[in-house]
């Protein structure tokens, strides 16, 4: 497969290889565990999974565990960023248990919330 001009880039369809094909490239995601925005690493996901659609992907926080239920996908420009696709995340394998680790992954991040609020 080759990658596609952006022309062709859709929410549903759009692969890592599309996207690393602009430098200027990079997807992030919401993190509701970390509460912050984090960027997804496209040539980790390229090397493996090249040509499946994003949105048939899992992403997951490496800081904290939680899955990412949409990814962004965005143009770096030399003030701000360019917003391109919104992808709202479908994703075609689960890792095992991921419904009680996504439970667990985000009660332990809502515990670092209080436990920083109430200092
Ligand atoms: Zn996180």
């Amino acid at each position: 497969m080759r990658s596609r001009p952006e022309e062709h880039w859709k929410d549903h369809s759009v692969t890592a290889r599309d996207l690393v094909s602009d430098s200027e490239i990079y997807i992030t995601f919401s993190c509701l565990g970390c509460r912050m925005i984090r960027e997804a690493n496209l040539w980790r996901i390229g090397a493996r999974l090249a040509d499946d659609p994003l949105q048939r992907l899992r992403f997951k926080c490496s800081i904290c565990g939680v899955y990412a239920e949409e990814v962004r996908v965005q143009r770096r420009q030399s003030m701000a960023s360019e917003p391109l696709l919104r992808i709202k995340l479908n994703p075609a394998c689960w890792d095992d248990g991921h419904r009680a680790a996504q439970v667990q992954a985000l009660a332990k991040a809502e515990k670092a919330w209080a436990a920083k609020g109430r200092r």
